[in-house]
């Protein structure tokens, strides 16, 4: 399998080649005509699988086919340094498409929330947060989620490790109902297949 067969927006193309990536990983493989499909995932994927390519190459597709200019993608990750992580991440595939993304997260001075606050009210197309200080822009009324399609849950493992169970479900109470859904983890235990059942619509199943 290449690049090429998954009819990617020749913009995007050019920024998967341009990152280096010559072939899809097998979690890439299998996972992005499932997500190009529309329907909701569980996947249990290691770092250093290619997980993040295999989400965002997709979901960055669906936007630049609909040119839309409205926050349509949230991801939420347990820490500051893998929001910051997929943040360039997207950079790089996105780069020629004119795609934009912020990341936001806890901690920082009041410089770096002002940022961030400034950052939301530009409407960029992916927000990438750790899930606490998501809720303070929510809560504040600054941020607004009515237009988002794509939820996905990164490392959602260590997200319940971090106690940020609470926290994801009062995000997703502001979610629309019809969007689609996709849980990555490391590993599976009972609390994470009890979110999936709770978050996710009659998902399909990938194991790496
Ligand atoms: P991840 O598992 O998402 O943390 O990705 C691990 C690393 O592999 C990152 O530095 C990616 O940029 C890189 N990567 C992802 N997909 C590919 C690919 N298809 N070919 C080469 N490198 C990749």
């Amino acid at each position: 399998v290449t690049f090429q067969e998954f009819n990617f927006n020749e913009h995007l193309l050019e920024g998967v080649l341009s990152m280096g990536y010559t072939k899809p990983t097998p979690i890439q493989e299998m996972a992005i005509p499932v997500i190009a499909g529309g329907e909701d995932l569980i996947a249990c994927a290691q770092t250093g699988t290619g997980k993040t390519g295999a989400f965002l190459l997709p979901v960055l597709n669906h936007i630049a086919q609909n040119h839309t200019h409205q926050t349509t993608v949230l991801i939420l990750t347990p820490t500051r340094e893998l929001a910051q992580q997929i943040d360039q991440q997207v950079e790089g595939l996105a780069y020629f498409t004119g795609i934009s993304s912020l990341a936001v997260f806890g901690g920082g001075d009041g410089i770096v929330y002002e940022q961030q606050r400034r950052g939301i009210q530009n409407n960029v197309n992916i927000i990438i947060a750790t899930p606490g200080r998501l809720i303070a822009h929510l809560t504040s009324g600054v941020l607004k989620l009515n237009h988002i399609q794509h939820l996905i849950l990164d490392e959602a493992d260590r997200m319940l490790d971090m106690g940020f169970q609470d926290d994801i479900m009062r995000i997703i109470s502001y979610l629309p109902k019809k969007r689609q859904t996709l849980l990555f983890s490391a590993t599976m235990p009972g609390r994470i297949r009890t979110l999936a059942k709770t978050v996710l619509n009659n998902p399909q199943q990938i194991n790496i």
